[in-house]
């Protein structure tokens, strides 16, 4: 079987991954540089924030996120040379007004992750000796994890580009789907080239709302901006991720510290704005006062596939008998995405699935713009 996947973030790479791994043939076209959309510009939590916030079907794709990352890097890492560093530093929230519901979320769903407890000024400091005096108490989520999202998007894009399976095109727009009796005959790109295949995947992010008036959909996919930027601490500085009020500090392995984010509905404006960094470098140095004294390297912004739950669309598209869907996951496209990359596999190719798809089905797509 050959498919053409639209889009090479983490979603379309990943859905790549499982189907190339399962003996399927793969044509992959970005209309840019292949993962340097929002799957590069994210922090890497590999849960959703505040997991109470979300509705279920978020969390149930989005924990199988860290296993099917940690195999994926096991296997990826003797081919590619990139770990790209599935890292349990555990995280604190300071919320108090979530501490309640995040201990019940836990004793509800036993979810490895999102195990947690309740810790008093000495035992936080313990935990995490940076955290500023003002926070006398936090919940603590020992198990919670980061990936390196540029390094995985490195390694997805090596481990395809050496596959015989598998092939990706570059700057490469795809405008126009040819459709007929049902079926996705061919795609066209913005240069006038025409490429087939036996089914057809759409993981083209925030920019999914392309295809509402080809397919008569109401996609309610839009670009929300996230700004983000980037300390430099020397190697295992911060030993935890801390959150507080969806400000969030996440700490690499080599000591770089990813903060954000914001969220801005904006269009596709990717400047970041020196007001939101001001805001984003004061929320962040409340919790860990002594990063002030470390330098900003970076920062930049990002586009999220925002849709209106938070959860994704996963399947076949209405209508159409060779068309999928793997998009919309808006804030947590890096937690949920090898989990809403096996499912599609497993639905293209009429396997047993790891969740039940119907929450995730485009199907609403047809009925609401509401999701
Ligand atoms: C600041 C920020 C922080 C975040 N933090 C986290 C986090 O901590 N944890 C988490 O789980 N998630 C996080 N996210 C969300 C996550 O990054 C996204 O949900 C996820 O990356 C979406 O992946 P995607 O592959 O669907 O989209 P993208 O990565 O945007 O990829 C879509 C690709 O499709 C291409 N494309 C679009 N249209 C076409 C076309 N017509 N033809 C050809 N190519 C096309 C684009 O060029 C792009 O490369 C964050 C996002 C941001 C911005």
């Amino acid at each position: 079987m050959h498919i053409a996947i639209i889009g090479a973030g983490v979603s379309g790479l990943l859905t790549a991954l499982e189907l190339v791994e399962q003996g399927c043939q793969v044509s992959i076209f970005d209309q840019q540089q292949p993962g340097k959309a929002a799957s590069w510009a994210g922090g890497g939590i590999l849960s959703p924030m505040y997991p109470w916030r979300y509705p279920r079907p978020v969390n149930e794709i989005a924990q199988h996120g860290k296993t099917l990352y940690t195999q994926w890097n096991e296997k990826l890492l003797p081919v590619t040379g990139t770990d790209f560093q599935i890292h349990e530093t555990g995280m604190l929230i300071f919320d108090e007004d979530d501490f309640e519901t995040g201990l019940n979320y836990k004793d509800r769903y036993q979810e490895p992750m999102q195990q947690c407890e309740y810790l008093q000024r000495e035992q936080l400091k313990q935990v995490n000796p940076h955290i500023s005096e003002q926070f006398q108490h936090a919940i603590y989520f020992p198990q919670l994890a980061n990936v390196r999202n540029p390094r995985l998007l490195q390694s997805l894009l090596a481990y395809l580009k050496q596959h015989p399976a598998a092939e990706i095109y570059e700057n490469c727009w795809i405008e126009q789907f040819s459709i007929q009796h049902g079926k996705i005959q061919s795609i066209q790109s913005q240069s006038g080239q025409t490429f087939t295949a036996d089914e057809y995947v759409i993981a083209t992010g925030a920019w999914s709302a392309h295809w509402s008036e080809q397919l008569q959909l109401s996609i309610p996919v839009a670009p929300v901006q996230g700004q983000m930027l980037l300390f430099k601490t020397p190697e295992n500085w911060l030993p935890t991720m801390c959150m507080n009020q969806v400000m969030y500090l996440i700490p690499r392995m080599d000591g770089h510290i990813v903060c954000g984010s914001s969220m801005d509905n904006i269009g596709f404006d990717k400047r970041p704005s020196v007001q939101t960094q001001q805001n984003i470098f004061k929320a962040c140095t409340e919790m860990v006062p002594e990063l002030a004294n470390f330098p900003v390297v970076k920062q930049w912004a990002g586009l999220r596939p925002g849709s209106p739950t938070g959860v994704p669309y996963i399947g076949k598209l209405p209508e159409l008998h060779n068309a999928w869907a793997n998009f919309g996951h808006h804030r947590n496209g890096l937690c949920m995405g090898p989990g809403s990359a096996r499912l599609l596999r497993q639905l293209i190719l009429k396997q047993p699935t790891l969740v039940s798809p119907d929450a995730y089905n485009p199907e609403r797509l047809k009925s609401s713009v509401h999701g």
